[in-house]
């Protein structure tokens, strides 16, 4: 398997995933996938519903709920042109929906030469530890932390060392390796959380911009978050 040291085929196409519980989608998580696909210049990236997010205690809307803003949302911000996908893989399996388990799947199946990113917000990045088999993770692929200023890096000695052992500081090294850097990316700052939505829609209050509209629609529809 792959690592930083392990040179991939530049002409091989690389992969962004981007997985979360998306209970509900926002402008947040759409936008950093939109940018994302130019920043790293990735051929495809796929967003992944988790079934049972490992660290949350559940979730508010069902999975075909997620599924289905999910869907909705992209289809109305845009898809870069195709680059942008849904994978439901995560809902067709049982049990929790563990990166470790995903990650070794679609490496599985895309072959070990095609970069392949798991992207996660500083948020997540910052639970690392809790999370299953985390120190095989590079191993499959590479790690993209998005800063989120609203809820910066905070993590374990433990981690920060792990991090800035394998993080990378050149694009092109990334981007020609299949699997085993850490990168930490810069977006343009929407401090959206699903979390604040559901508050939001809960205390009635107006939720201006926070969702594509389809989104916000369908959420009415099915009395969500009430
Ligand atoms: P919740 O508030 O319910 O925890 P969330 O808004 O953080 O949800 P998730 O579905 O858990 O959304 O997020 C999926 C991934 O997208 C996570 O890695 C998360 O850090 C990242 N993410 C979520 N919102 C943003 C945002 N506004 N900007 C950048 N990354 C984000």
């Amino acid at each position: 398997m792959g690592g930083v040291g392990q040179r991939a085929n530049s002409s091989v196409m690389s992969l962004a995933l981007l997985g979360g519980s998306f209970d509900p989608v926002h402008r947040g998580h759409l936008q950093s996938a939109q940018e994302l696909v130019a920043q790293l210049d990735c051929a495809q990236l796929a967003l992944l519903p988790a079934a049972h997010s490992p660290l949350k205690d559940g979730h508010c809307a069902s999975a075909e709920q997620r599924l289905a803003m999910l869907q909705l949302g992209l289809a109305e911000v845009g898809n870069c042109g195709g680059k942008i996908t849904v994978d439901r893989r995560e809902l067709d399996r049982s049990g929790r929906s563990y990166t470790i388990d995903t990650v070794r799947e679609v490496r599985a199946a895309i072959g070990a030469e095609r970069p392949l990113y798991w992207v996660i917000g500083s948020d997540s990045a910052s639970h690392l530890e809790r999370w299953r088999q985390w120190q095989h993770l590079l191993r499959y692929c590479h790690l993209v932390i998005l800063s989120r200023a609203e809820q910066p890096l905070q993590c374990t000695p433990t981690i920060q060392a792990w991090l800035e052992r394998h993080q990378c500081y050149k694009l092109a090294q990334l981007q020609t390796t299949a699997a085993g850097a850490v990168w930490h990316c810069t977006l343009s700052p929407l401090p959206i959380s699903s979390t604040a939505v559901r508050q939001q829609i809960a205390s009635g209050a107006p939720l201006t911009g926070w969702l594509p509209t389809s989104v916000a629609e369908y959420i009415a529809t099915h009395s969500l978050y009430r």
